[in-house]
């Protein structure tokens, strides 16, 4: 999915403890939770922090600051907003070195990073093909694109087409077009993580468009659970319940965001090898990691490498992952060894 900018407009809601008055001698036990929400890369944003009745946060502060932070983000990796840092990247033919701020910094240092690891199933110059198939800012295509038009996009691609040196960044053609959507979410939850942390709460859950960060413990004192949801269009149901303790958990799948032509599914996520979506029966993939933002690009990594590939890669780098399978007779669930102790 990409993102786009919406107004940001957000809901300030305040959950008290109902009052354990005179029980509990100890301050500890009144513990409350707040949710601040709000919209952000065309999805929406929730976040828990979890304070003691003693605490000096301002919260209204405090969902400023994170509203501050996302609008930044958006201004400097957005492909929906033409006046971004990136999209300003895109259009430009240029091949010089350009000094970019130090969130594209971050973010495409890891990008590339887990490109390399994945041997370029994950790669951020896609965005061609990915606007091709119909899934960017642009145009849904009526028909599958040509064998020729297909051909011509791939010579657009390829993270050797890119180069980020000291802080500076630059491409090698002129046409070619940098896309973070696959892991620009899970930064912006690091990011907000961080700043929260930085505000001395040690208690909280960070959710943009369902990649999540957590931390700590709930107000009741019980560890923070997730959900992983079953890989049906039809209904919003419960597969997996996971405890992921201080860690990402970011989860791909194709079931959502896709669309048919002719009766054929096209998926949003591109194979770069063939230049076209993926087609397997991998349905999602769900990974735990102490970074959002690398749970992010590594779900989708492994959501372009099909079921076998993807459990040998991530057996093989030792990573918490979950999968589930469609087989002729519904779906199988596979976790990699790492995996186990987090389901409940
Ligand atoms: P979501 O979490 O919204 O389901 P993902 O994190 O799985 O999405 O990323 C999918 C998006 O990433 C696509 O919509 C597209 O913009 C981009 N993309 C598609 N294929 C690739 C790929 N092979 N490598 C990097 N980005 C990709
Ligand atoms: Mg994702």
């Amino acid at each position: 999915m990409g993102f786009k900018m919406n107004k940001l407009k957000s809901i300030f809601v305040l959950t008290l403890l109902i009052a354990l008055s005179g029980c509990f001698p100890s301050n500890d036990l009144e513990k409350q939770e707040v949710l601040l929400q709000g919209k952000t890369m065309g999805t929406t944003y929730n976040i828990k922090v979890v304070v003691g009745s003693e605490s000096q946060v301002d919260m209204k502060q405090m969902h400023q600051g994170i509203d501050d932070l996302l609008v930044q983000l958006n201004q400097e990796m957005s492909t929906y907003i033409k006046d971004s840092e990136l999209s300003l990247f895109n259009q430009s033919k240029d091949l010089s070195p350009v000094k970019v701020s130090a969130g594209l910094d971050r973010v495409i240092t890891e990008a590339i990073r887990l490109g390399q690891l994945s041997e370029g199933k994950l790669d951020i110059t896609v965005g061609p093909l990915v606007n091709l198939w119909g899934f960017g800012p642009d145009f849904r295509p009526e028909t599958s694109p040509s064998e020729q038009l297909l051909e011509s996009t791939r010579q657009r691609v390829g993270l050797d087409k890119l180069v980020l040196k000291n802080g500076t960044l630059n491409k090698l053609i002129p046409d070619l077009y940098v896309d973070l959507s696959t892991i620009a979410k899970g930064y912006g939850v690091d990011i907000v993580a961080e700043y929260i942390e930085q505000q001395g709460i040690e208690n909280y859950l960070v959710e943009i468009g369902g990649e999540m960060r957590l931390k700590g413990f709930k107000h009741t004192g019980e560890l923070w659970h997730v959900a992983i949801e079953k890989p049906v269009t039809t209904e919003r149901a419960v597969q997996q319940v996971i405890v992921p303790k201080d860690n990402a958990v970011a989860t791909s799948g194709d079931y959502r965001n896709y669309y048919e032509v002719d009766g054929q599914r096209f998926s949003h996520i591109i194979d770069p090898a063939t230049g076209k979506p993926i087609n397997h029966k991998l349905v999602s993939v769900t990974v735990i990691h102490p970074s959002s933002m690398t749970a992010d690009g590594l779900s989708t990594a492994m959501m372009v490498m099909g079921e076998e590939k993807a459990l040998a890669f991530a057996e093989q780098n030792n990573l918490a992952a979950y999968f589930i399978v469609k087989t002729d007779n519904g779906f199988v669930e596979q976790s990699t060894v790492k995996f186990i102790p987090y389901l409940k």
